[in-house]
């Protein structure tokens, strides 16, 4: 497609945040602020509110560079490249006919959509279907059009100041704008399910912090490093920066190894877990934890362990991931650039003392009266707590010129772009 035609980005809200009514002002305003963090590399660009509805001005950068980094952003359904035209007739003809050459596959079929916001346009909208249609059939031969189901809709808005022109739309990553629905704790391991619970997360318009806990001698420092690339892939989706909480976990760890209760022990290391990072949740005003367990997958991640787990905190504990396939889960690690990282062979924590049978169905008041002979299970949790190390990651931006030169968003870890979620 021939990009440079474009001066402006139509952005759409996502369905949801319409659903939100009187909040929907307070939306479009966080979403308004994400896409200008998204678009920064990028010299002179400017996201406008007119007649309603947001816009990018593209200032003379290609709409595909543009596109590229609005695909990440959260709380943008779908959005089209615009060309602007006076507002006059045959100005407005000129420039659909543009606009529909600059669409890729040349359709065998159309129709043009004219609203026109201006009342005292001398045409009006179903007069200007007819003359914008007929204008670019006149140019197209074989083209024909097609009311119910055309190929592609030309769409004209016509408003006092001047006309706008698209027709090409894209899906963008939907859900609500990053951090317009609270914030959470993330608990990250390295493995491939919990960097996806944390991109729906963050979708959802989650704002996360990130808790890992590590086993040092007995995890490697490359786990450690595994779990800090996967960080920076997901500070990608903040559009500005993103907490890691580093957590030493060897001693209860061991302690817990030591308790002669071999079946329980990733029960005991996940509630444990919980309690920590109910701490470093009020500590940070954060008001939910979320994890990558999938119903069933393992031993910890039955209805019976969840349920056991799960009252080790008062937070809510969210589950995206708690219905989904792994293969739907893969498929969603490979397009935010998390599986490759997720695949790499580092132990982690909970890897190392697994037992040969955990227990499927654990019984809650065993749990509590093993952890009750622990004497010192709070001292070490509140140990555990106070030796976090807490890494806080930026995002670096170069700036783009209008001619596409220096065009670069650094984030170590990051990978392209070029997948669409949908
Ligand atoms: P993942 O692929 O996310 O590691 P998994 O299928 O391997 O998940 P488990 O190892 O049972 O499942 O872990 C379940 C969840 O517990 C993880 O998704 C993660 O949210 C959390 N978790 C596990 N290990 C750690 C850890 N070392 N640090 C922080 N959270 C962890
Ligand atoms: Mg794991």
């Amino acid at each position: 497609m021939s990009n440079m035609i474009y001066d402006m980005v139509l952005l759409r809200l996502g369905g949801e945040i319409t659903v939100k009514g009187k909040n929907r002002a307070r939306f479009e305003k966080v979403l308004a602020d994400h896409v200008r963090k998204a678009l920064r590399a990028f010299d002179k660009i400017v996201v406008n509110q007119t007649y309603g509805r947001l816009y990018v001005e593209l200032n003379a950068h290609p709409y595909e560079e543009v596109a590229k980094a609005l695909r990440d952003v959260f709380g943008l359904v779908s959005f089209s490249p615009v060309k602007r035209a006076d507002a006059n007739l045959e100005a407005i003809q000129a420039t659909a006919l543009d606009v529909f050459r600059a669409h890729g596959k040349q359709p065998d079929t159309f129709k043009v959509t004219v609203k026109r916001g201006w009342k005292q346009f001398p045409h009006d909208s179903m007069e200007m279907n007819h003359l914008v249609a007929s204008h670019v059939l006149r140019e197209t031969p074989e083209l024909k059009v097609n009311i119910r189901n055309p190929e592609v809709e030309l769409r004209v808005d016509i408003q006092k100041d001047a006309a706008y022109v698209y027709c090409d739309t894209e899906a963008g990553a939907g859900g609500f704008p990053y951090g317009a629905n609270g914030k959470g704790l993330l608990l990250l391991s390295g493995g491939i399910d919990s960097p996806v619970a944390g991109w729906l997360g963050m979708r959802k318009g989650l704002e996360l912090e990130a808790v890992h806990f590590y086993s040092y001698p007995f995890t490697s420092e490359q786990a450690k490093e595994k779990v800090v690339t996967l960080a920076k892939r997901l500070l990608h989706f903040t559009g500005g920066k993103f907490k890691l909480h580093l957590v030493p976990f060897t001693e209860i760890q061991t302690r817990f190894a030591q308790s002669n209760q071999e079946r329980l022990i990733i029960t005991l290391m996940r509630r444990a877990m919980l309690r920590i990072t109910e701490i470093i949740a009020a500590r940070e005003s954060a008001h939910a934890i979320v994890t990558g367990d999938s119903l069933g997958q393992v031993a910890s991640q039955t209805l019976g362990s969840m349920n056991v787990i799960g009252r080790a905190t008062e937070l809510p504990i969210l589950r995206p991931l708690v219905m989904m396939d792994k293969i739907e889960i893969i498929r969603i690690a490979e397009r935010i650039g998390t599986y490759e990282t997720s695949i790499l062979p580092f132990e982690d924590c909970c890897t190392l003392f697994v037992p040969k049978s955990p227990s499927t169905n654990p019984n809650l008041s065993i749990v509590e009266s093993v952890e009750a002979g622990i004497e010192d299970l709070d001292a070490m949790i509140q140990q555990a707590v106070k030796d976090t190390v807490t890494v806080v990651m930026k995002q670096e931006t170069t700036k783009a010129l209008p001619d596409g030169r220096g065009i670069e968003q650094k984030e170590a870890g990051s990978q392209t772009d070029e997948d669409r979620w949908f």
